[in-house]
């Protein structure tokens, strides 16, 4: 093929899920001939979530969102966590009207990737982008200095050149170890994998159920204790509007060292008593599994080398704890995005122009919070403590404290605080509060 009939573009982004199609959304709207690249049928055919989206992110990269439609279930109204015990209690600390009421847009609505991630392709195809599905990116075309100058795909004569390539493909980094900028694969110690049901119900089931008066309501809650069997992991609840999510994450090193398949852990953790009512009589529409990086800052590889740059959950931007990835990942997108328009002002893509990405992620919470939380799931993995002992030890002691048994409250107190040191000496549950204050600070 001569020069003239390779395909050219000013951008390349692979994948379009959260990272991708904002970032084609960016450069669309600057003017750039962009190529948005997804493997998948169409965009959020291969993509699975909890969850939630982030208007602040959505904000940011689309102003005018939501006069776009977006296909949304439910805005968070009442979001927090709930403790199981192993006795079938259920301790719920979830906030709900107050400060989350307060602003003009809800602060995060429960979405279905499949939908929401076509509309997002769509708006970055209104943008300009041209969007190519079912085509994988296989392999990068480099120039004699190693820099990154185009994309080798699985389609015959599939070289597409471009001075820029944003790599958002999500937590399989595969293109990004194949540039030698991530150290290794996911680590099962540093990656767990979330199984989720969604479950079809009658709106007005699921209002009832979960106190919600109609479908401008909706519960986002993280579920600790009786989950995972006591092993690190977190459960999520959220409600569609007809239908629920309810589903697991756990790390995968523990699921391969304990020889537990996902899908039994997910069954018992739906016949909890607490969990059983809330499911009862649905009819199963979907099951899926799907790997979040937990790493983080400490997985994080190379943001950037010549002509490339990586963005979203390929470069470990997720904060577990928060449940904070898409925003994440549509920032940073966006970020990479703002870059490539600058260096190609320039007409430099050099790595120490595209290091540009780097500060501006610093200058953001995204890598400030990564760095903050990077011992987080360490802490996790060494302090099981906190998804058994803890979670049924408040159960039981707010089920004392609100009973009256006809004894001396001096009595209760001091039971309470002697099941507490019969679970777990003092001294340790102290070490375990300063240990967690200091997981979570960056201390
Ligand atoms: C069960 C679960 C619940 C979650 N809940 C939440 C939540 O409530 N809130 C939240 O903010 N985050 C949540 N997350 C995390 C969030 O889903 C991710 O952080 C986010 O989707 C990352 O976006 P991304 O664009 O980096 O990757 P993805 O959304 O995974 O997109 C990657 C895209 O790249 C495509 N692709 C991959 N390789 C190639 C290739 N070689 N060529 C072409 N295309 C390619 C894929 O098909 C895909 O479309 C959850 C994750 C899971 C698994």
């Amino acid at each position: 093929m001569s020069d003239n009939e390779q395909i050219r573009f000013d951008a390349v982004v692979v994948g379009a899920g959260m990272a991708g199609s904002a970032a084609a959304i960016v450069l669309g709207k600057a003017g750039l001939n962009v190529a948005l690249i997804e493997r998948g049928q169409k965009a959020g055919s291969k993509n699975y979530f909890g969850g939630a989206l982030y208007t602040h992110a959505l904000k940011e990269v689309l102003p005018d969102f939501m006069d776009r439609k977006p296909p949304f279930e439910r805005p968070v109204t009442e979001a927090g966590f709930w403790f199981l015990s192993r006795d079938g209690g259920l301790m719920k600390a979830t906030i709900e009207g107050g400060k989350l009421a307060e602003t003009e847009l809800p602060d995060a609505y429960i979405t279905m990737r499949a939908a929401f991630d076509a509309w997002w392709a769509k708006q970055a195809q209104e943008a300009g982008a041209f969007l190519i599905p079912k085509t994988t990116v296989v392999d990068f075309i480099r120039d004699e200095q190693g820099q990154v100058i185009g994309v080798q795909t699985d389609r015959p004569q599939g070289d597409i050149y471009a001075p820029v390539v944003i790599i958002c493909e999500g937590v399989n980094n595969l293109l990004t170890q194949k540039l030698g900028l991530a150290r290794r694969d996911v680590e099962p110690a540093h990656a767990a994998l979330a199984f989720k049901q969604v479950i079809s119900l009658p709106m007005e089931t699921i209002n009832a159920r979960f106190g919600l008066p109609d479908d401008a309501h909706g519960l986002a809650v993280s579920v600790l204790g009786d989950v995972s069997l006591g092993l690190p992991g977190m459960g999520f609840v959220y409600t569609n509007k007809k239908s629920i999510s309810v589903g697991l994450g756990v790390m995968l090193d523990t699921l391969a060292e304990y020889r537990l398949r996902p899908y039994d852990v997910l069954q018992r953790y739906l016949q909890h008593p607490a969990i059983a009512p809330l499911v009862e009589g649905g009819q199963l529409l979907e099951y899926g599994a799907h790997l979040i990086p937990e790493g983080g800052w400490r997985d994080m590889p190379q943001l950037y080398a010549g002509g490339v740059m990586v963005a979203g959950d390929a470069a470990a931007m997720v904060n577990a704890l928060h449940w904070e990835g898409t925003n994440m990942a549509m920032i940073a997108g966006k970020l990479a995005a703002e870059t490539a328009i600058e260096a190609h002002k320039r007409g430099d893509f050099s790595a120490a122009s595209l290091a540009r990405y780097r500060d501006k992620l610093q200058d953001r919470f995204i890598l400030q919070d990564l760095k903050q939380y990077r011992n987080f799931a360490r802490f996790l993995e060494t302090h099981p403590q906190f998804m058994d002992v803890y979670p049924n030890f408040l159960n039981s002691a707010l089920a004392d404290f609100f009973s009256a048994y006809g004894k001396p409250k001096k009595v209760l107190f001091r039971e309470i605080f002697g099941e507490l040191t019969h679970r777990r000496p003092l001294l340790k549950a102290v070490g375990d509060m300063i240990s967690m204050g200091k997981a979570v600070m960056g201390w």
